[in-house]
């Protein structure tokens, strides 16, 4: 009999699509990592199960402890996950502004949820990070895993995300694509490459952010912008500058108009980030040859961004389809 004895075996080691119709004009072969394949339908679910393990080891995460951590998204539905499995509680801090399908999301696995004021300012004591660093202390056995700053964020891209692509492509992988979040994935990933192709004749592979146009990793001041999950207002330590070689800057608008073509003509459901990071693949391929091989990493699924990328109106709003005028971002924010 072939089967899984948990879903934390179903963790990684996901597949690679080569990308045959965004790429025309495009000689070198361009591969997408398609992270939605995870149990979770995230990237995320990596670190989640290695964030959670180094803290058993290490004796930070007690049996039958809580992980309490600020998120709402993908980190939290591989935390929620991992947990139920291995037996902890979670309660995650979310702000009033996540969408209550999200918030569904991690009641469904079990998770708590504790929903914050989004107007107060950070050092109010009901603010988001205030919450959660008072739910950490008054918790017994409470664990909060800080992706930001925790080691295990970019080690375990380091042990799996990049051995698999190394394997995956035989060794042939040139170009590394992907968007920076916490940085994990990036430093993780792109350190192992770079080790592994040091001495190759070809060339060690070479490693390329994508940004939000906006975000201080592409040399902005933090402006909003609306692809999620990736650019930041200040530098996580989980993010090593010195492995990237190239970063890339991405508009909303390209990121949204890619992440529907994606859908539509290689049928790859997937999220806005992923669409910012083949713009920016595609553009680290541009004058490339037929012997490069160029892997974009697609964090996570499509099916969290119907409302938004998905839908017409939504888009119209911003002026991101084709002929849409539309009012900018700074207009909708406001
Ligand atoms: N895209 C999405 C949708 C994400 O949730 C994340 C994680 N914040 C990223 C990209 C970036 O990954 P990382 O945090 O490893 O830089």
């Amino acid at each position: 009999m072939q089967f899984h004895d948990s879903m934390i075996s179903l963790v990684g080691n996901t597949p690679l699509l080569r990308l045959r119709s965004v790429t025309s004009g495009i000689q070198a072969t361009v591969l997408a990592k398609v992270e939605y394949f995870n149990p979770g339908g995230s990237v995320k679910d990596r670190i989640a199960l290695r964030m959670i393990e180094a803290a058993e080891r290490s004796g930070e995460l007690r049996p039958g402890g809580t992980i309490v951590e600020p998120t709402s998204g993908n980190t939290g539905v591989g935390l929620a996950i991992v947990a139920q499995q291995k037996g902890y509680k979670c309660v995650f801090v979310c702000p009033d502004k996540v969408s209550t399908d999200k918030i569904n999301v991690l009641r469904a696995y079990g998770a708590e949820v504790v929903v914050c004021p989004t107007a107060v300012d950070p050092d109010h004591p009901d603010s988001y990070y205030n919450v959660s660093d008072r739910l950490v202390r008054e918790t017994p056995d409470a664990w909060k895993p800080d992706q930001y700053s925790n080691p295990n964020n970019p080690r375990s891209h380091y042990e799996t995300t990049g051995p698999e692509l190394w394997e995956q492509t035989d060794g042939r992988i040139t170009h590394f694509v992907a968007g920076i979040g916490t940085g994990g994935t990036i430093s993780g990933t792109g350190r192992f490459l770079k080790e592994i192709s040091a001495d190759r004749a070809s060339g060690p592979v070479r490693i390329v952010g994508a940004d939000p146009e906006g975000s201080v990793y592409s040399g902005g001041s933090g402006r909003p912008y609306l692809v999620e999950g990736v650019g930041e207002d200040f530098w996580p330590t989980a993010y090593d500058r010195t492995v990237t070689d190239d970063i890339i800057g991405v508009s909303d608008k390209d990121s949204f108009q890619m992440t529907r073509r994606l859908a539509k003509e290689e049928g790859l459901l997937v999220g806005g980030s992923c669409g910012m990071a083949v713009v920016a693949a595609l553009k680290a391929a541009e004058g490339l040859g037929p012997d490069d091989v160029v892997v974009v990493l697609l964090p996570d699924s499509g099916r969290g961004y119907l409302s938004k990328i998905f839908n017409d109106e939504w888009m119209n709003d911003y002026g991101f389809l084709e002929h849409g005028g539309g009012a900018t971002v700074g207009d909708v924010l406001r």
